[in-house]
């Protein structure tokens, strides 16, 4: 058997090799490593395959964040609302453009920002509210876009996990995650759905004004050459990585349909397993399985995460402290929001190898791996 990995790029890009290397060799060619053409060219395809107007691409997903957020011409003191269970890049850039992060509790089931609770957390001095769509589930966007319009208060998705989900409206309306709010951002890491090999990211918005903002400000703050309006970053994607994302992206809702594959092959072995509680799959949203996440009943995770380890099966704990609790925020008295379902999911998860790559052999020896261990 072929070892198993949380995530398999080496067999992922092996597939791909051929046409990935002639793309970057002709970059290495162009010599045009910053803005070359490749970086138009994947986001003109990103900006159809998302059906937004305007995607900017830049370094990486917490650049993303950080840019929408100072597009947003946000003021020191400023709060910010978004969900504490996430992986820290989205709370952290709150807090270094020296905004207050405010955490709303997940939906017990989605792991996403409860969108009931979202009002109450709502202040005069609320002007962001931030989305995220944890391992591939996309938040109930529309109502959590009826509370913000209420509001008049912008919204930015976190995108980093998601990058191909459908959200289904009441209505029957589809949209792609990361194209619902004022401001979509994503991550190209290579780990992420759609992932490059090296470090990129990109935002996204329908809204001509912003995306002009969210360019200057991605840009040095720049309007015109050498001329700075205002106070911005530098964050670009290089054009190795928007040639291989050039290439990827054809290829993502293949790999999503073989992302669900493996998580349905799990949710069915484990549908009887009383200490597991397999992921939820809202209607709304098109999980596109970023990560396979189990909440453990009544078992230790660190012994099953161990006794995996043993039989070459990788399992991680995504993330075993929310954002509230860590050290950072501590000046902040993050620690004072009461926050029920973050604190017992962060207790209980453990995730799955989940990838492009699986082999049914593997899924199996890690079935009954943690089948063995449950009995
Ligand atoms: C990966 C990730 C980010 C940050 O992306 P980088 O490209 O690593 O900076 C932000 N938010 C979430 C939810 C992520 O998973």
């Amino acid at each position: 058997m072929v070892p198993i990995q949380m995530v398999d790029l080496k067999r992922q890009y092996a597939k791909i090799k051929s046409e990935v290397d002639v793309a970057i060799t002709e970059v290495l060619e162009s010599s045009a490593y910053i803005n070359g053409g490749p970086v138009q060219q994947f986001s003109q395809d990103l900006q159809k395959y998302l059906d937004v107007k305007h995607v900017i691409p830049c370094a990486n997903g917490t650049d993303a964040l950080q840019i929408a957020m100072m597009a947003l011409g946000l003021q020191p003191g400023d709060e910010v609302i978004t969900a504490s269970f996430t992986f820290i890049a989205t709370a952290e850039v709150i807090a270094l453009l020296n905004l207050k992060p405010v955490f709303v509790d997940v939906d017990p089931k989605t792991y996403c920002l409860d969108a009931t609770k979202l009002e109450a957390a709502i202040t005069p001095k609320t002007k962001a509210i931030v989305p995220v769509h944890l391992y591939g589930h996309v938040a109930d966007m529309e109502a959590i876009m009826e509370v913000a319009a209420k509001h008049n208060i912008p919204v930015i998705e976190d995108n980093a996990q998601a990058i191909g989900a459908d959200y289904t409206y009441k209505d029957g309306t589809k949209k792609k995650a990361g194209g619902i709010g004022h401001i979509g951002c994503t991550s190209f890491f290579p780990s992420k759905n759609l992932g490059c090999y090296g470090d990129g990211g990109a935002i996204f918005t329908n809204d001509d004004a912003l995306a002009a903002q969210i360019r200057m400000v991605a840009n040095h703050g720049q309007s015109a050459r050498y001329y700075h309006d205002v106070v911005g970053v530098n964050s670009r994607l290089d054009t190795i990585q928007a040639a291989v994302l050039k290439i990827k992206l054809p290829l993502l809702d293949q790999y999503i349909t073989a992302r669900r594959a493996v998580a349905d092959a799990y949710d069915k072995a484990f549908a009887d397993v009383p200490q597991i509680v397999t992921p939820y799959r809202a209607p709304y949203s098109y999980h596109v399985f970023h990560q396979y996440t189990l909440q453990l009943e009544g078992a230790d995770r660190n012994k099953l995460q161990t006794y995996l380890q043993e039989r070459n099966v990788p399992a991680m704990i995504y993330y075993p402290v929310p954002a509230h609790r860590q050290k950072m925020f501590a000046s902040f008295g993050s620690s004072e929001f009461d926050l029920p379902v973050t604190d017992t999911l962060t207790g209980k998860v453990i995730s799955l190898p989940i990838h492009t790559e699986m082999d049914e052999d593997q899924l199996q020896h890690i079935i009954e791996s943690v089948k063995s261990f449950l009995k």
